[in-house]
């Protein structure tokens, strides 16, 4: 856009609105939700209708290895780098209609807009659908995006099996989306996702859009604490070793260790075991399974060696033994400073009431941004909620994620 000049280039949110209820009639739920669980029939269906709106616009369409969906729009400087823009068309077995599809279709909503408008760009601009985002099938999560970035092995994606022993390659070649592009990068000159925020932090603050500086880091804990198991009635209590004796003095302690970092630090304890788990048996062994969020890699780094500390002392005292292992360790990312500002400019340029904010869950810019520079935008999404069949987002806030894509595309030089 010319420097100085009135109203910024705008999309479609109708458009949009009408390709997002579209995509939605597919793998549609009886609840208003959407199930397109990775490579399944309705996978491809989705695919098969967003690779036809991309040719319809003039696109080339090429896919990888792992399925990723990259559809072209030509730039006008003869080699130059493209601009990725997308997120995943996979959903959660009880899905909403928003999470992912909206990034990908706002895409294509950004090539429709410049088509419309004859504006060509000096770099191509690549529409992406990540695949297998959700991880609900195959596990893990964002394995389009991992594999592309060389965060997974294609080999080792390839071989993933989901619960019947059906495998990635398999299934990818079932629907026709085992393609022969190389799954690496080439030179990107930027990427940039859309998404809605899956949490009630923009809605809360009265804000459309949020302006996210990176991704907050994660690590998941596997402790387990052994003692001895014995009779509940008949074993006097000082002649036990009973590992629920130090969970109730390590969790509290975690607890008051993650108040100590608020806001920005994240603890979920979300699975826990007593074994054998009878009411009359002092358990021999204890399981937690703890989830650690931090978007600063020292402080994370700091918060787990407490959590270990607090729990092998807490089993010390007990005269219980205590392992803590790490079952998965993704560290934060900071988005490049160029992509950010694009954005918050975009967004100023709109008018848009936006805030800058770190984003809560993993999304596969994740991985885009081990190796290209990168930008997410979010917008509201009702009561926070997501992953949820009863997933909402307002069509004017999707329209405005929509213009602040664009807008941050042609920010670029
Ligand atoms: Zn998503």
């Amino acid at each position: 856009m010319a420097e100085g000049t009135a109203r910024p280039l705008t999309t479609d949110g109708d458009r949009l609105w009408r390709s997002l209820m579209d995509m939605a009639e597919i793998g549609a739920t009886t609840a208003g939700g959407s199930n397109r669980l990775a490579l399944t029939d309705a996978d491809k269906a989705g695919r098969d209708l967003f690779v036809r709106w991309c040719r319809d616009v003039g696109c080339s369409v090429e896919v990888d290895a792992i399925g990723n969906i990259f559809a072209r729009r030509e730039g006008v400087r003869p080699g130059a780098a493209p601009v990725l823009i997308g997120s995943h068309l996979d959903t959660q077995a009880t899905g909403g209609r928003f999470d992912g599809v909206y990034g990908v279709l706002a895409a294509l909503e950004v090539i429709r807009t410049l088509n419309d408008a004859g504006v060509h760009t000096e770099f191509p601009i690549e529409a992406v659908a990540w695949t297998n985002e959700e991880g609900a099938r195959f596990a893990p999560a964002m394995m389009g995006s991992a594999v592309w970035s060389g965060a997974q092995a294609l080999a080792d994606a390839h071989a993933r099996t989901d619960r019947s022993g059906c495998r990635v390659d398999e299934e990818l070649r079932r629907i026709g989306y085992l393609g022969d592009r190389h799954c690496v990068p080439g030179p990107v000159r930027a990427a940039f996702e859309v998404h809605i925020e899956q949490g009630p932090v923009l809605e809360r603050a009265g804000r459309q859009i949020g302006v996210v500086t990176g991704i907050q880091g994660v690590r998941w804990f596997e402790i387990g604490v052994d003692g001895t198991s014995c009779h509940a009635g008949t074993t006097p209590m000082d002649a036990r070793r009973d590992p629920i004796r130090a969970l109730s003095e390590f969790l509290p302690e975690l607890h008051r260790l993650v108040d100590r970092h608020q806001p920005l630090a994240r603890l979920t304890v979300g699975r826990l075991a007593a074994i054998p788990g009878a009411y009359n048996t002092v358990p021999k062994r204890a399981t937690v399974g703890v989830d650690l969020r931090h978007p600063d890699a020292a402080v994370l780094d700091d918060l787990a060696a407490a959590l270990e500390s607090s729990v092998l002392a807490a089993c010390e005292r007990h005269g219980l033994s205590g392992s803590v292992r790490v079952e998965l360790d993704c560290a934060p990312v900071s988005f490049a400073p160029e992509c950010v500002d694009a954005v918050q400019r975009a967004a100023d340029a709109c008018g848009y009431h936006a805030m800058r904010m770190v984003s809560g869950a993993a999304h596969d810019s994740m991985h885009v941004a081990r190796v290209a520079p990168t930008g997410m935008i979010f917008v509201p999404c009702e009561d926070g909620v997501s992953h949820n069949e009863a997933e909402r987002a307002r069509p004017e806030d999707l329209e405005a994620g929509c213009n602040v894509l664009l807008g941050a595309v042609l920010e670029l030089r």
